[in-house]
């Protein structure tokens, strides 16, 4: 679920040309604490942690990206990457860890099924460590926990937890001020969502880092839990309503109609939001009405 993604794609293609030739591009690094680092490029943000003796980072998206995290890491240590973990299935992150052949690969255990359906080769070669519901990464460095809350975007949606430096890394579940296009939401369930957003809310953060962002403001999950609460409140609304006038022939039947009626004028400042807000409503009313 990426609001830029073809424009990204295109982009990227056309930068990982341009920076093979000419070395130009970089990264934007920002320090969130000592040893701890998220760095991104080509709309692609990952969490950096330094341990004693190797690197822990978070979705190489793809080898063009890759290698310049690579280039960006060597600026701030000399020690190698051994950890790469991988916040969901989804092909767009998990891409580019053959870059870092010293590095063990870790993601939740769901992620190999459709691992395995990958007929393009861009999944890892092989994923060397897994966990169903939580797991302490241990690389001698700070500690990050894994965590697995139920699906969120796909169904191995984790999030990545500093509990010292209070610093969280996910990926696809909200945007800074703004509405997924539906195309990129037809694999997330709603109520899962907010479910994990909640759950980082509880985590009492300093940062979280946003696989699609370089702001990593607490506040942006603060604003997406209340827009997606909102949303919640106006779609069930309507479907109990419904339920009760003609059962759930009536869902279905005015599912469509809502996607037109149903606004959210609190949000209408949030980019993609005449655009998108119908597909958010649908696919909110088929979380509730479907469960998926
Ligand atoms: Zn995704």
């Amino acid at each position: 679920m990426m609001l830029r993604t073809l424009k990204t794609i295109i982009f990227t293609c056309a930068m990982t040309f341009l920076t093979a030739a000419t070395g130009l591009a970089g990264a934007t690094v920002k320090q969130l604490a000592d040893n701890v680092y998220m760095m991104s490029e080509f709309h692609y943000t990952s969490l950096v942690v330094v341990g004693e003796d190797g690197v822990l980072i978070t979705d190489p998206a793809f080898p063009g990206r890759a290698q310049l995290l690579k280039r960006a890491i060597a600026d701030i240590t000399d020690k190698p990457v051994t950890r790469i973990v991988l916040s969901h299935e989804h092909y767009d992150h998990v891409g580019g860890t053959g870059v870092f052949p010293e590095a063990q690969v870790i993601c939740h255990a769901a992620c190999q099924t459709v691992f395995d359906l990958d007929v393009g080769g861009v999944v890892p070669e092989k994923v060397d460590v897994t966990f169903t519901d939580s797991l302490r990464v241990d690389f001698r460095g700070p500690p990050v926990n894994l965590h697995y809350y139920g699906p969120g975007d796909g169904f191995a949606s984790i999030v990545v937890h500093l509990p010292e430096e209070r610093v969280a890394f996910t990926a696809d579940l909200y945007e800074d001020h703004a509405l997924t296009p539906g195309k990129w939401m037809d694999d997330s369930n709603y109520l899962a969502i907010l479910r994990v957003l909640k759950e980082l809310q509880k985590k009492n953060l300093r940062h979280a880092v946003n696989a699609h962002s370089e702001d990593a403001s607490v506040t942006i999950v603060d604003e997406n839990v209340k827009f997606m609460s909102d949303l919640f409140n106006v779609v069930n609304g309507e479907i109990r309503k419904a339920m009760e006038a003609g059962g759930p022939m009536q869902v279905m039947t005015s599912i469509k109609k809502w996607q037109h009626d149903l606004k959210l004028p609190q949000y209408a400042d949030w980019e993609g939001y005449d655009e998108h807000l119908p597909a958010h409503v649908r696919r909110m009313a088929y979380s509730i009405f479907h469960g998926g």
